[in-house]
Protein backbone atom coordinates (compact mmCIF):
# COMPACT_ATOMS: atom_id res chain seq x y z
CA UNK A 1 0.00 0.00 0.00
CA UNK A 2 2.96 2.46 -0.80
CA UNK A 3 4.47 4.20 -3.73
CA UNK A 4 1.72 2.63 -6.04
CA UNK A 5 1.66 6.70 -7.86
CA UNK A 6 5.69 6.78 -7.31
CA UNK A 7 6.36 9.61 -10.06
CA UNK A 8 3.10 10.47 -10.90
CA UNK A 9 1.85 13.76 -10.87
CA UNK A 10 -1.66 14.50 -10.53
CA UNK A 11 -3.94 17.62 -10.11
CA UNK A 12 -7.06 17.41 -8.25
CA UNK A 13 -9.78 19.74 -8.45
CA UNK A 14 -11.77 20.68 -5.18
CA UNK A 15 -9.14 19.15 -3.55
CA UNK A 16 -9.67 20.90 -0.17
CA UNK A 17 -12.70 18.88 1.51
CA UNK A 18 -14.51 15.72 1.20
CA UNK A 19 -13.71 13.08 -1.37
CA UNK A 20 -10.76 15.65 -3.04
CA UNK A 21 -9.12 15.86 -0.06
CA UNK A 22 -9.49 11.99 0.66
CA UNK A 23 -7.96 11.68 -2.80
CA UNK A 24 -5.17 14.34 -2.17
CA UNK A 25 -3.96 12.53 1.12
CA UNK A 26 -4.40 8.83 -0.56
CA UNK A 27 -2.21 10.45 -3.61
CA UNK A 28 0.13 11.82 -1.65
CA UNK A 29 0.79 9.21 0.74
CA UNK A 30 1.17 6.76 -2.32
CA UNK A 31 4.27 8.77 -3.48
CA UNK A 32 2.30 11.37 -6.13
CA UNK A 33 3.10 14.76 -6.06
CA UNK A 34 -0.16 16.42 -6.03
CA UNK A 35 -1.58 20.14 -7.18
CA UNK A 36 -4.66 20.23 -5.33
CA UNK A 37 -7.55 23.31 -6.33
CA UNK A 38 -10.66 25.14 -4.35
CA UNK A 39 -12.19 28.16 -4.84
CA UNK A 40 -11.71 29.33 -1.17
CA UNK A 41 -8.10 30.17 -0.13
CA UNK A 42 -8.74 30.11 3.63
CA UNK A 43 -10.41 26.43 2.99
CA UNK A 44 -7.08 25.41 0.90
CA UNK A 45 -4.82 26.43 3.07
CA UNK A 46 -6.42 24.53 5.70
CA UNK A 47 -6.79 21.83 4.05
CA UNK A 48 -3.16 21.81 3.11
CA UNK A 49 -2.08 22.48 7.31
CA UNK A 50 -4.05 19.61 8.17
CA UNK A 51 -2.53 17.60 5.29
CA UNK A 52 0.64 18.27 7.50
CA UNK A 53 2.05 20.99 4.77
CA UNK A 54 3.61 18.48 2.64
CA UNK A 55 6.51 19.41 0.43
CA UNK A 56 5.11 17.75 -2.39
CA UNK A 57 1.59 19.35 -2.04
CA UNK A 58 0.66 22.18 -3.39
CA UNK A 59 -2.89 24.08 -2.93
CA UNK A 60 -3.86 26.19 -5.82
CA UNK A 61 -6.88 29.05 -5.87
CA UNK A 62 -8.85 28.30 -9.20
CA UNK A 63 -12.53 28.06 -10.12
CA UNK A 64 -12.86 25.05 -12.37
CA UNK A 65 -15.35 27.04 -14.59
CA UNK A 66 -12.52 29.36 -15.31
CA UNK A 67 -11.20 28.61 -18.90
CA UNK A 68 -8.48 30.87 -18.36
CA UNK A 69 -7.38 29.58 -15.13
CA UNK A 70 -6.81 26.32 -16.62
CA UNK A 71 -4.79 27.43 -19.21
CA UNK A 72 -2.78 28.63 -16.15
CA UNK A 73 -3.28 25.60 -14.09
CA UNK A 74 -1.42 23.61 -16.36
CA UNK A 75 1.17 25.96 -17.67
CA UNK A 76 2.13 26.47 -14.02
CA UNK A 77 2.16 22.51 -13.11
CA UNK A 78 4.31 21.52 -15.58
CA UNK A 79 6.27 24.30 -15.19
CA UNK A 80 7.09 23.03 -12.02
CA UNK A 81 6.67 19.27 -12.25
CA UNK A 82 7.68 18.92 -15.39
CA UNK A 83 4.45 17.20 -16.29
CA UNK A 84 0.76 15.67 -15.42
CA UNK A 85 0.20 12.33 -15.48
CA UNK A 86 -3.29 12.08 -13.41
CA UNK A 87 -6.37 14.25 -13.62
CA UNK A 88 -8.96 14.58 -11.29
CA UNK A 89 -11.99 16.24 -12.07
CA UNK A 90 -13.78 16.39 -8.81
CA UNK A 91 -14.98 19.81 -8.27
CA UNK A 92 -18.67 19.84 -8.07
CA UNK A 93 -21.79 21.67 -6.50
CA UNK A 94 -25.15 19.94 -5.70
CA UNK A 95 -28.19 22.67 -5.79
CA UNK A 96 -31.43 21.07 -5.09
CA UNK A 97 -34.61 21.43 -6.71
CA UNK A 98 -37.21 19.23 -9.04
CA UNK A 99 -38.30 20.12 -12.73
CA UNK A 100 -40.62 22.58 -11.43
CA UNK A 101 -38.70 25.06 -9.31
CA UNK A 102 -34.95 24.70 -10.72
CA UNK A 103 -34.52 27.94 -11.98
CA UNK A 104 -32.23 29.03 -14.54
CA UNK A 105 -29.97 30.80 -12.31
CA UNK A 106 -29.85 27.32 -10.91
CA UNK A 107 -29.62 25.08 -13.99
CA UNK A 108 -26.72 27.44 -15.21
CA UNK A 109 -24.77 27.45 -12.17
CA UNK A 110 -25.15 23.71 -11.76
CA UNK A 111 -23.75 23.32 -15.22
CA UNK A 112 -21.14 25.74 -14.90
CA UNK A 113 -19.35 24.22 -12.43
CA UNK A 114 -20.64 20.30 -12.25
CA UNK A 115 -20.43 19.98 -16.49
CA UNK A 116 -18.47 23.21 -17.93
CA UNK A 117 -15.82 22.74 -15.45
CA UNK A 118 -15.15 18.60 -16.52
CA UNK A 119 -15.55 19.94 -19.67
CA UNK A 120 -12.76 22.02 -19.70
CA UNK A 121 -10.58 19.91 -17.63
CA UNK A 122 -11.01 16.70 -19.85
CA UNK A 123 -10.48 19.28 -22.61
CA UNK A 124 -7.43 20.80 -21.63
CA UNK A 125 -6.29 17.51 -19.84
CA UNK A 126 -6.31 15.48 -23.19
CA UNK A 127 -4.08 18.08 -24.83
CA UNK A 128 -1.66 18.95 -22.23
CA UNK A 129 -1.32 14.62 -20.73
CA UNK A 130 -1.91 12.98 -24.27
CA UNK A 131 1.55 10.95 -24.94
CA UNK A 132 3.04 10.70 -21.62
CA UNK A 133 7.03 10.44 -21.72
CA UNK A 134 6.50 7.12 -19.70
CA UNK A 135 3.80 4.90 -18.44
CA UNK A 136 0.51 6.13 -19.02
CA UNK A 137 -2.23 8.81 -17.99
CA UNK A 138 -5.56 8.89 -16.65
CA UNK A 139 -8.37 11.21 -15.82
CA UNK A 140 -11.14 10.50 -13.79
CA UNK A 141 -13.97 12.17 -13.91
CA UNK A 142 -16.75 12.58 -10.70
CA UNK A 143 -19.76 11.49 -12.09
CA UNK A 144 -22.38 9.98 -9.47
CA UNK A 145 -25.03 7.58 -8.57
CA UNK A 146 -26.85 10.38 -9.45
CA UNK A 147 -25.39 10.22 -13.10
CA UNK A 148 -27.24 6.68 -13.31
CA UNK A 149 -30.57 6.93 -11.86
CA UNK A 150 -32.34 9.91 -11.66
CA UNK A 151 -33.77 11.79 -8.20
CA UNK A 152 -36.79 13.49 -8.66
CA UNK A 153 -35.09 16.38 -6.56
CA UNK A 154 -31.73 16.81 -8.04
CA UNK A 155 -33.03 17.57 -11.63
CA UNK A 156 -30.10 20.05 -12.58
CA UNK A 157 -27.62 17.89 -10.42
CA UNK A 158 -29.12 14.36 -12.67
CA UNK A 159 -28.28 16.45 -15.82
CA UNK A 160 -24.67 17.42 -15.12
CA UNK A 161 -23.71 13.25 -13.70
CA UNK A 162 -25.18 12.21 -16.21
CA UNK A 163 -23.80 14.06 -19.07
CA UNK A 164 -20.64 14.25 -18.12
CA UNK A 165 -20.91 10.29 -17.91
CA UNK A 166 -21.11 9.76 -21.69
CA UNK A 167 -18.52 12.97 -22.62
CA UNK A 168 -15.95 10.85 -21.00
CA UNK A 169 -16.91 7.72 -22.72
CA UNK A 170 -16.65 9.99 -26.26
CA UNK A 171 -13.39 11.27 -25.27
CA UNK A 172 -12.06 7.69 -23.94
CA UNK A 173 -12.44 6.12 -27.03
CA UNK A 174 -10.96 9.13 -29.08
CA UNK A 175 -8.03 9.01 -26.83
CA UNK A 176 -7.67 4.75 -27.56
CA UNK A 177 -8.22 5.20 -31.15
CA UNK A 178 -5.50 8.15 -31.51
CA UNK A 179 -3.38 5.91 -29.28
CA UNK A 180 -2.34 8.53 -26.72
CA UNK A 181 -1.68 6.03 -23.96
CA UNK A 182 -4.30 8.75 -22.05
CA UNK A 183 -7.55 6.93 -20.54
CA UNK A 184 -10.44 8.19 -18.98
CA UNK A 185 -13.27 6.73 -16.47
CA UNK A 186 -15.55 8.20 -14.58
CA UNK A 187 -16.20 7.60 -10.79
CA UNK A 188 -19.82 7.11 -9.79
CA UNK A 189 -20.04 7.30 -5.77
CA UNK A 190 -22.99 6.87 -3.45
CA UNK A 191 -23.96 9.01 -0.39
CA UNK A 192 -20.49 9.63 1.46
CA UNK A 193 -20.34 11.75 4.28
CA UNK A 194 -18.53 15.08 3.40
CA UNK A 195 -19.13 18.47 3.76
CA UNK A 196 -21.68 18.70 0.93
CA UNK A 197 -24.45 15.59 1.87
CA UNK A 198 -23.87 17.23 5.79
CA UNK A 199 -25.69 20.25 4.74
CA UNK A 200 -28.67 18.81 3.35
CA UNK A 201 -30.71 18.45 6.73
CA UNK A 202 -31.60 14.54 7.29
CA UNK A 203 -29.63 12.99 4.31
CA UNK A 204 -27.66 11.16 6.12
CA UNK A 205 -30.29 9.49 7.99
CA UNK A 206 -32.82 8.96 4.98
CA UNK A 207 -29.71 7.71 2.43
CA UNK A 208 -28.44 5.46 5.26
CA UNK A 209 -32.01 3.62 5.18
CA UNK A 210 -31.71 0.04 3.35
CA UNK A 211 -34.08 0.61 1.25
CA UNK A 212 -31.60 3.51 0.01
CA UNK A 213 -28.17 1.75 0.64
CA UNK A 214 -28.35 -1.65 1.42
CA UNK A 215 -25.31 -1.76 3.74
CA UNK A 216 -27.47 0.62 5.69
CA UNK A 217 -25.11 3.13 5.97
CA UNK A 218 -23.24 5.97 3.73
CA UNK A 219 -19.78 5.35 2.93
CA UNK A 220 -16.32 7.84 3.83
CA UNK A 221 -14.37 9.48 1.03
CA UNK A 222 -11.49 7.06 1.19
CA UNK A 223 -14.22 4.45 -0.47
CA UNK A 224 -13.91 6.72 -3.30
CA UNK A 225 -10.13 7.69 -2.92
CA UNK A 226 -9.18 4.47 -2.63
CA UNK A 227 -11.06 3.36 -6.10
CA UNK A 228 -9.07 7.20 -7.13
CA UNK A 229 -5.73 5.50 -6.42
CA UNK A 230 -6.75 2.44 -8.56
CA UNK A 231 -7.34 4.50 -11.72
CA UNK A 232 -4.89 6.93 -11.03
CA UNK A 233 -2.31 4.14 -10.83
CA UNK A 234 -1.15 1.38 -13.88
CA UNK A 235 -3.13 -1.11 -11.69
CA UNK A 236 -5.96 0.08 -14.16
CA UNK A 237 -4.00 0.29 -17.20
CA UNK A 238 -6.77 -1.55 -19.30
CA UNK A 239 -9.33 0.32 -18.16
CA UNK A 240 -11.03 3.39 -20.13
CA UNK A 241 -14.01 4.61 -20.76
CA UNK A 242 -15.38 2.77 -18.03
CA UNK A 243 -17.60 3.69 -15.26
CA UNK A 244 -17.08 2.54 -11.50
CA UNK A 245 -19.90 2.25 -9.29
CA UNK A 246 -19.07 2.56 -5.08
CA UNK A 247 -22.13 2.95 -3.44
CA UNK A 248 -22.91 0.40 -0.84
CA UNK A 249 -25.91 -1.13 -3.05
CA UNK A 250 -27.92 1.91 -3.92
CA UNK A 251 -27.91 1.55 -7.58
CA UNK A 252 -28.21 -2.72 -7.43
CA UNK A 253 -31.87 -2.69 -6.60
P1 LIG B 1 -17.79 18.95 -0.85
O1 LIG B 1 -17.61 18.31 0.46
O2 LIG B 1 -18.80 20.02 -1.00
O3 LIG B 1 -16.40 19.49 -1.41
C1 LIG B 1 -16.38 20.10 -2.68
C2 LIG B 1 -14.98 20.54 -3.02
O4 LIG B 1 -15.01 21.13 -4.33
C3 LIG B 1 -14.44 21.61 -2.11
O5 LIG B 1 -13.02 21.48 -2.06
C4 LIG B 1 -14.85 22.90 -2.80
O6 LIG B 1 -14.05 23.99 -2.38
C5 LIG B 1 -14.60 22.49 -4.25
N1 LIG B 1 -15.34 23.24 -5.27
C6 LIG B 1 -16.66 23.47 -5.35
N2 LIG B 1 -16.93 24.19 -6.44
C7 LIG B 1 -15.74 24.40 -7.07
C8 LIG B 1 -15.35 25.09 -8.25
N3 LIG B 1 -16.24 25.74 -9.01
N4 LIG B 1 -14.05 25.09 -8.60
C9 LIG B 1 -13.12 24.45 -7.83
N5 LIG B 1 -13.43 23.81 -6.71
C10 LIG B 1 -14.73 23.79 -6.33
O7 LIG B 1 -18.16 17.84 -1.95
P2 LIG B 1 -17.95 16.24 -1.96
O8 LIG B 1 -19.13 15.62 -1.33
O9 LIG B 1 -16.59 15.90 -1.48
O10 LIG B 1 -18.10 15.96 -3.52
C11 LIG B 1 -16.98 15.91 -4.38
C12 LIG B 1 -17.47 15.42 -5.74
O11 LIG B 1 -18.09 14.14 -5.60
C13 LIG B 1 -18.52 16.32 -6.40
O12 LIG B 1 -18.32 16.34 -7.80
C14 LIG B 1 -19.83 15.63 -6.07
O13 LIG B 1 -20.84 15.94 -7.00
C15 LIG B 1 -19.40 14.19 -6.13
N6 LIG B 1 -20.27 13.27 -5.39
C16 LIG B 1 -20.41 13.40 -4.04
C17 LIG B 1 -21.23 12.51 -3.35
C18 LIG B 1 -21.43 12.57 -1.88
O14 LIG B 1 -22.32 11.86 -1.37
N7 LIG B 1 -20.68 13.35 -1.14
C19 LIG B 1 -21.91 11.50 -4.06
C20 LIG B 1 -21.75 11.42 -5.44
C21 LIG B 1 -20.90 12.30 -6.09
P3 LIG B 1 -14.56 25.52 -2.59
O15 LIG B 1 -16.01 25.54 -2.21
O16 LIG B 1 -13.67 26.35 -1.74
O17 LIG B 1 -14.34 25.80 -4.05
Amino acid sequence: MVDRLKGKVAIVTGGTLGIGLSIVDLYLKEGAKVVFTGRRENVGKKAYQDLGSPKNAKFVVHDAADEEGWKKLFADTIAEFGKVDILVNNAGIGVPGNVENTDYAQWRQTMDVNLDGVYLGTHYGVINMKNPQSGDASIINMSSIEGLVGDPNLFAYNATKGALRIMSKSAAIYCANQDYNLRINTIHPGYIKTPLVDKIQGAEEMMSQRTKTPMGHVGVPDDIGWLAVYLGSEESKFATGAEFTVDGGYTAQ
